[in-house]
Protein backbone atom coordinates (compact mmCIF):
# COMPACT_ATOMS: atom_id res chain seq x y z
CA UNK A 1 0.00 0.00 0.00
CA UNK A 2 1.66 3.27 -0.46
CA UNK A 3 -1.21 5.83 0.49
CA UNK A 4 -0.42 8.05 3.67
CA UNK A 5 1.47 7.43 7.07
CA UNK A 6 -0.23 8.05 10.04
CA UNK A 7 0.11 7.36 13.75
CA UNK A 8 -2.57 6.37 16.19
CA UNK A 9 -2.30 6.31 19.94
CA UNK A 10 -4.05 3.77 21.87
CA UNK A 11 -5.28 3.27 25.54
CA UNK A 12 -6.89 1.11 27.66
CA UNK A 13 -7.89 1.26 31.23
CA UNK A 14 -10.60 -1.18 31.58
CA UNK A 15 -11.09 -4.81 31.56
CA UNK A 16 -8.09 -6.54 29.68
CA UNK A 17 -6.22 -3.81 28.75
CA UNK A 18 -3.27 -5.72 27.05
CA UNK A 19 -6.27 -7.59 25.37
CA UNK A 20 -7.95 -4.71 24.25
CA UNK A 21 -4.98 -3.02 22.77
CA UNK A 22 -3.92 -6.18 20.72
CA UNK A 23 -7.70 -6.45 19.24
CA UNK A 24 -7.82 -2.94 18.46
CA UNK A 25 -4.89 -3.57 16.72
CA UNK A 26 -6.02 -6.40 15.24
CA UNK A 27 -9.13 -4.89 14.01
CA UNK A 28 -6.95 -2.14 12.30
CA UNK A 29 -5.08 -4.66 10.44
CA UNK A 30 -8.19 -6.34 9.11
CA UNK A 31 -9.33 -2.98 7.47
CA UNK A 32 -9.12 -2.70 3.96
CA UNK A 33 -7.04 0.75 3.36
CA UNK A 34 -4.93 0.38 6.59
CA UNK A 35 -1.30 -1.61 6.77
CA UNK A 36 0.19 -1.54 10.14
CA UNK A 37 3.65 -0.64 9.93
CA UNK A 38 4.61 -0.59 13.36
CA UNK A 39 3.44 -0.78 16.61
CA UNK A 40 5.03 0.59 19.94
CA UNK A 41 6.15 -1.51 23.34
CA UNK A 42 2.93 -1.16 25.96
CA UNK A 43 3.69 1.42 28.57
CA UNK A 44 1.66 1.46 31.90
CA UNK A 45 0.80 5.11 32.53
CA UNK A 46 -1.52 7.24 35.39
CA UNK A 47 -4.35 8.71 34.48
CA UNK A 48 -4.55 12.56 32.97
CA UNK A 49 -7.41 14.94 33.96
CA UNK A 50 -9.72 12.96 35.67
CA UNK A 51 -7.45 11.10 37.80
CA UNK A 52 -9.58 8.56 39.83
CA UNK A 53 -9.57 5.56 37.52
CA UNK A 54 -7.19 2.94 36.85
CA UNK A 55 -4.06 2.86 35.30
CA UNK A 56 -3.87 3.07 31.16
CA UNK A 57 -2.21 0.83 29.03
CA UNK A 58 -1.04 3.27 26.07
CA UNK A 59 0.57 2.39 22.68
CA UNK A 60 1.27 3.80 19.45
CA UNK A 61 0.44 2.44 16.11
CA UNK A 62 2.15 3.41 12.48
CA UNK A 63 -0.26 2.53 9.67
CA UNK A 64 -0.16 3.31 6.32
CA UNK A 65 -3.09 4.15 4.67
CA UNK A 66 -5.31 4.87 1.65
CA UNK A 67 -8.63 6.40 4.07
CA UNK A 68 -8.53 10.24 4.13
CA UNK A 69 -8.81 11.80 7.66
CA UNK A 70 -12.20 10.87 7.71
CA UNK A 71 -12.45 7.62 7.03
CA UNK A 72 -9.64 7.03 9.08
CA UNK A 73 -11.69 8.62 12.01
CA UNK A 74 -14.81 6.64 11.11
CA UNK A 75 -12.93 3.47 11.49
CA UNK A 76 -11.16 4.25 14.89
CA UNK A 77 -14.61 5.26 15.96
CA UNK A 78 -16.04 2.43 14.97
CA UNK A 79 -13.47 0.09 16.80
CA UNK A 80 -13.82 1.90 19.60
CA UNK A 81 -17.87 0.88 19.61
CA UNK A 82 -17.00 -2.69 18.38
CA UNK A 83 -15.10 -3.14 21.85
CA UNK A 84 -17.51 -1.33 23.75
CA UNK A 85 -15.77 1.70 24.70
CA UNK A 86 -17.85 3.46 27.84
CA UNK A 87 -18.35 6.99 27.30
CA UNK A 88 -19.74 8.06 30.52
CA UNK A 89 -17.13 10.39 31.54
CA UNK A 90 -14.88 12.68 29.58
CA UNK A 91 -11.29 11.74 30.09
CA UNK A 92 -12.74 8.68 32.43
CA UNK A 93 -12.30 4.84 32.32
CA UNK A 94 -12.46 3.02 28.62
CA UNK A 95 -12.11 -0.26 27.05
CA UNK A 96 -10.43 1.39 23.88
CA UNK A 97 -9.72 4.91 22.54
CA UNK A 98 -7.93 5.11 19.10
CA UNK A 99 -6.74 9.17 18.71
CA UNK A 100 -5.53 9.54 15.29
CA UNK A 101 -2.47 11.66 15.96
CA UNK A 102 -0.92 12.65 12.66
CA UNK A 103 -2.00 12.33 9.10
CA UNK A 104 1.02 12.02 7.01
CA UNK A 105 1.66 16.30 7.40
CA UNK A 106 -1.66 17.27 7.30
CA UNK A 107 -2.82 20.24 9.24
CA UNK A 108 -6.99 20.28 9.46
CA UNK A 109 -9.82 21.39 12.54
CA UNK A 110 -13.59 21.00 11.89
CA UNK A 111 -16.18 19.74 14.13
CA UNK A 112 -15.05 16.10 13.79
CA UNK A 113 -11.29 16.16 13.65
CA UNK A 114 -8.22 18.47 14.88
CA UNK A 115 -4.74 17.16 12.82
CA UNK A 116 -2.32 16.63 14.51
CA UNK A 117 -4.05 15.91 17.78
CA UNK A 118 -4.32 18.97 19.54
CA UNK A 119 -2.32 17.32 22.90
CA UNK A 120 -0.07 15.47 21.49
CA UNK A 121 2.56 17.30 21.82
CA UNK A 122 2.22 17.90 25.47
CA UNK A 123 1.11 13.92 26.46
CA UNK A 124 3.86 11.88 27.84
CA UNK A 125 1.88 8.92 27.33
CA UNK A 126 1.50 9.96 23.61
CA UNK A 127 5.05 11.07 22.91
CA UNK A 128 6.93 8.05 24.56
CA UNK A 129 5.58 5.20 22.74
CA UNK A 130 5.24 7.20 19.51
CA UNK A 131 9.24 8.25 19.99
CA UNK A 132 9.80 4.51 19.64
CA UNK A 133 8.31 3.97 16.47
CA UNK A 134 8.33 7.49 14.91
CA UNK A 135 11.14 9.81 16.78
CA UNK A 136 11.78 11.01 13.08
CA UNK A 137 8.30 12.39 12.28
CA UNK A 138 7.72 16.14 12.10
CA UNK A 139 4.75 17.98 13.50
CA UNK A 140 3.84 19.94 10.75
CA UNK A 141 2.58 23.27 13.26
CA UNK A 142 5.62 23.22 15.31
CA UNK A 143 7.88 22.19 12.87
CA UNK A 144 9.93 19.57 15.66
CA UNK A 145 10.33 16.02 15.31
CA UNK A 146 8.81 13.53 18.07
CA UNK A 147 11.99 12.97 19.41
CA UNK A 148 12.83 16.83 20.20
CA UNK A 149 8.66 16.80 21.45
CA UNK A 150 9.54 14.15 23.62
CA UNK A 151 12.98 14.92 24.84
CA UNK A 152 11.04 18.82 25.64
CA UNK A 153 8.32 16.92 27.97
CA UNK A 154 9.81 14.16 29.43
CA UNK A 155 10.73 14.10 33.21
P1 LIG B 1 -11.78 11.38 23.15
O1 LIG B 1 -12.85 11.21 24.15
O2 LIG B 1 -10.56 12.11 23.67
O3 LIG B 1 -11.41 10.12 22.42
O4 LIG B 1 -12.38 12.36 22.03
C1 LIG B 1 -13.25 11.89 21.04
C2 LIG B 1 -13.72 13.05 20.18
O5 LIG B 1 -12.62 13.80 19.71
C3 LIG B 1 -14.51 12.59 18.99
O6 LIG B 1 -15.73 13.25 18.99
C4 LIG B 1 -13.67 13.01 17.77
O7 LIG B 1 -14.51 13.47 16.73
C5 LIG B 1 -12.82 14.13 18.34
N1 LIG B 1 -11.49 14.29 17.73
C6 LIG B 1 -10.95 15.48 17.34
N2 LIG B 1 -9.71 15.32 16.85
C7 LIG B 1 -9.43 13.97 16.95
C8 LIG B 1 -8.28 13.19 16.59
N3 LIG B 1 -7.17 13.74 16.04
N4 LIG B 1 -8.35 11.85 16.81
C9 LIG B 1 -9.46 11.29 17.38
N5 LIG B 1 -10.56 11.98 17.73
C10 LIG B 1 -10.56 13.33 17.52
Amino acid sequence: MSGVIAYLGLGSNLGNKMDNLNKGINLLRCTVGIAVKATSPFYHTSPVGYTDQPDFLNAAVEIDTTLNPIGLLDICQCIEKKLKRVDSVRWGPRTIDIDILLYGDCIMRNDRLVLPHPMMHEREFVLKPLNDIAPQAVHPVYNMTVAQLYRGIAG
